[in-house]
């Protein structure tokens, strides 16, 4: 979604600016000195031209009296094309008129103001993991990112936070540095932003129990298209505090502070995770079973998974227990959903952990989503944290040509083919 601003009552048409002229000044017989001058002329005056009158230059104006211009990134620059690849889909052809990096909620009420009277669309970006790449446009890209400053309050239960945080760096500062035995409702993605996240539901390991991501919203601040500043929490704006919890990012105004509850670590601290497999051909049986396990009053965390790439092809559960001391205690409460009661199954993993980070690892790209067991050796949950950190500070336009290079060569279309031949076989759709 797009902020869509209408031209305000400043609109005005484009200026067409006086040419730039260079003073002269000969200094030998040659003339080189004039010649380079006059170099400089045209290659000034070639600029002009392509941007002079644009929108991208009328917005670099406004910002420019607005106090801002040094925020704002226009097209040609390297700067541009690093912002551009900054989101996780960077390559769907969005040529932004201009960036603004905002510094504070002034800067985004200027950017507003500007992109009114320049009358373009504007979409914030906080994380840019948006997968449909909807925090690129063909107008203003409201870049969040500088506004990543944190702090706990509330008796450390809760913690204030910037749109530009990440969620992987929210969870690196409240483990390592944060109120002790406390943790945030995310994900494990380090560097999807919180606002995305948050607007849209937020989808994280411990839900079952905790609710989703947004649930433990407790306040968020926008900046309205309108220019105007609004808190909206369970007291305040109470509409619009309920949109903001799954109505999704860039509808209802720029937010760019989060007040969020923080949650207690010592139930998650206490867990379990497993794996099992059973023939493809109890897919049907498994996935018929699959909602029981919300059964387990939000104490198991299941996700399902097809795999034709082994011999033979399996369907896959893979998850944690919550609040168990033991495996055994663990594969007791999987025996009591029906989804486990499937004959066939073959336990492949079942290992007793200690630590809330060590399931996230298990669930997340370092333990290859589920499919892995962590090393042995880890046991640091600083040097687990470190990596968290140091993923999320790295480009995303590394991590996106690794998807894609990764999407290049795997699943093949043999992959997609096997389940559609397999559905079909099945009868789970007559039109696969
Ligand atoms: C690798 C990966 C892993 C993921 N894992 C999970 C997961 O575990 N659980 C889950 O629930 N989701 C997950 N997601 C989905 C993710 O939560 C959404 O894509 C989310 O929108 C990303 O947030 P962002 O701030 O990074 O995105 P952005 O691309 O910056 O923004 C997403 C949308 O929100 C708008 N927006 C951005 N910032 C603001 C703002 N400050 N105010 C208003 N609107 C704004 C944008 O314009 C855009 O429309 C994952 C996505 C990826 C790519």
């Amino acid at each position: 979604g797009h902020l869509y601003l209408k031209p305000g009552p400043h609109f005005s048409h484009k200026l067409i600016d006086p040419p730039i002229f260079l003073p002269h000044r000969r200094v030998d017989s040659s003339g080189s000195m004039e010649a380079f001058a006059s170099m400089i002329y045209l290659a000034l005056l070639g600029l002009f031209v392509v941007v002079s009158g644009t929108p991208s230059a009328d917005f670099l104006r406004c910002a420019q009296t607005q106090g801002f211009g040094s925020y704002v990134v226009l097209p040609g620059t390297s700067q541009y094309t690093a912002l551009i690849q900054d989101s996780w889909v960077s390559n769907a052809g969005w040529t932004p008129v201009a960036f603004f990096e905002a510094p504070s909620s002034n800067g985004i009420k200027a950017a507003l103001k500007c992109a009114r009277q320049v009358s373009v669309v504007v979409c914030p970006r906080s994380g840019g993991h948006s997968k449909m790449g909807g925090s690129l446009c063909n107008g203003i890209v409201l870049d969040l990112a500088r506004m990543n400053r944190y702090q706990f309050a509330q008796g450390g239960t809760s913690v204030v936070l910037g749109a530009g945080l990440p969620q992987g760096e929210l969870l690196y500062h409240t483990v390592k540095q944060g109120p002790l035995g406390k943790f945030p409702p995310v994900g494990e993605c380090p560097p999807v932003g919180l606002p995305g996240f948050m607007l849209g539901g937020g989808l994280i390991e411990m839900d079952g129990r905790y609710g989703l991501g947004c649930d433990n919203l407790l306040q968020v601040q926008y900046v309205l298209a309108n220019g105007s500043q609004v808190s909206a929490s369970a007291t305040q704006n109470t509409e619009l505090f309920w949109a903001s919890c799954g109505g999704g990012g860039g509808y209802f105004g720029v937010a760019f502070g989060i007040t969020l509850r923080l949650r207690d670590r010592s139930p998650y601290d206490r867990n379990s995770y497993f794996r099992y497999d059973w023939g493809i051909s109890r897919a049907a049986q498994v996935l018929r079973a699959y909602s029981s396990w919300t059964l387990s009053g939000g104490k198991i965390s299941l996700k399902l998974k097809s795999d034709f790439n082994v011999i033979p092809p399996v369907i896959r559960a893979f998850g944690v227990c919550w609040e168990v001391d033991s495996a055994n205690a663990c594969e007791a409460a999987l025996n009591a959903t029906p989804v486990f009661k499937v004959p066939g199954r073959i336990k492949r993993l079942n290992q007793h952990t200690t630590s809330l980070l060590d399931a996230l690892k298990f669930m997340s790209k370092s333990g290859n989503y589920g499919q892995k067991i962590p090393p042995p050796s880890f046991t640091n949950e600083v040097a687990f944290l470190d990596q968290l950190y140091g993923a999320a500070s790295k480009s995303n336009s590394v991590r996106w040509a690794n998807t894609v290079s990764k999407y290049n060569s795997l699943p093949s279309l043999t992959y997609y083919q096997n389940i559609v031949n397999y559905c079909a076989s099945t009868g789970i759709s007559k039109s696969p």
